[in-house]
């Protein structure tokens, strides 16, 4: 195996990004990358460039932030309805899942039992179309700066998977760099609290239901409690473990890459389940604690298929659309009115 190829996970490639961020094997990095997104739509990245000491200090603020009381929480209130997506939401107040779509258009919403866990966002802190929402300084003295830092931080990461993903296609980073500068981001706290195994196992409640993401990419963070699955692309409804890799940054492409790389870059369906094997002596499934990171084109952007990824015989199966309209249509349909 190649020094940039470090394994392999159920089918998602394990990949040193180091190579790619120093220059050393840019080509051979890039070509790992969307060789795994064009498989699965998941990769996993190590020497991601998110230092090491700022990921265990998010996880940190994230622990403290759900451990106060509920009344302090909701302080920082998510707005009801799904196009302002900012502060805390309650458990259950998502629905993520349940989104029947075929090709552009929503089919279906179907029903099912409640995902237990809550969550904390937050975007860029100019951005007028949607503040953002925090507790009073005083109740998490320094909360806020560190959730601004990073904000920031991950967004250099995004930008060079973005560069790879260039790379790979053969086409000028002019296609998708100018399109990403932070400001339509969303950087989400996520907390799975203990619940007991066999709730889970009986589907009598649920951590998070089988979804597609919709942005550009995800960079998402996961403790090593476990429980996120991918399905399979070539046999729906069957999902594999993507366990915990140590120290690295699970990437997955969402279904706005999906159209604009015509459908080159899978945007794949995952959930989180009960973690295998991991219970604690009363049958509880610990907590878990994850931070995606969700990286958006500019909301004024039109987009169209990127070049290299349409030819005569296989032309652009999509019409141009703004990033605005796209999302908003895929939020709006996220949260209960
Ligand atoms: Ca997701």
């Amino acid at each position: 195996m190649s020094p940039v190829l470090l394994g392999d996970e159920h089918g998602i490639s394990v990949v040193d990004f180091k190579f790619f961020l120093d220059g050393s094997a840019q080509q051979e990095v890039a070509d790992a990358i969307l060789d795994s997104f064009k498989r699965i739509g998941f990769v996993y990245l190590v020497n991601h460039g998110i230092p090491g000491d700022k990921v265990k200090s998010m996880f940190d603020w994230s622990k403290r932030f759900f451990a106060l009381p509920l009344e302090k929480k909701q302080l920082a209130p998510h707005p009801p309805g799904g196009t302002h997506h900012r502060g805390y939401s309650v458990p259950g107040q998502e629905k993520v899942s349940q989104h029947v779509y075929d090709d552009q258009e929503l089919k279906g919403i179907r029903e099912n039992a409640p995902d237990v866990k809550e969550s904390f966002e937050c975007g860029w802190e100019e951005n007028a179309g949607m503040p953002n929402i925090w507790l009073p300084e005083e109740v998490l003295p320094g909360f806020r700066e560190a959730c601004n830092d990073f904000y920031w931080t991950c967004h250099e990461t995004e930008l060079q998977v973005l560069r790879a993903i260039t790379v790979a296609l053969g086409i000028s980073e002019e296609h998708l760099i100018p399109h990403h500068k932070g400001h339509d981001n969303q950087l989400r706290l996520l907390h799975y609290p203990s619940v007991p195994v066999e709730d889970l196992e009986q589907e009598r409640i649920k951590r998070i239901d089988a979804h597609s993401d919709f942005p550009s990419i995800t960079l998402l963070l996961q403790d090593d409690v476990g429980g996120l699955e991918v399905e399979d692309p070539n046999h729906p409804g069957q999902f594999r473990s993507a366990p915990p890799v140590k120290d690295a940054l699970v990437v997955n492409a969402g279904d706005f890459m999906m159209r604009w790389s015509n459908d080159v870059i899978r945007s794949t369906i995952h959930r989180v389940r009960a973690p295998p094997g991991m219970k604690t002596e009363d049958n509880m499934v610990p907590d878990r604690y994850s931070i995606p990171y969700f990286c958006a084109p500019e909301f004024t952007q039109v987009v169209e298929c990127l070049p290299g990824t349409y030819s005569k015989e296989k032309p652009p199966k999509y019409a141009p659309i703004s990033a605005k309209a796209y999302v908003m249509q895929r939020l709006s349909a996220t949260y209960e009115p």
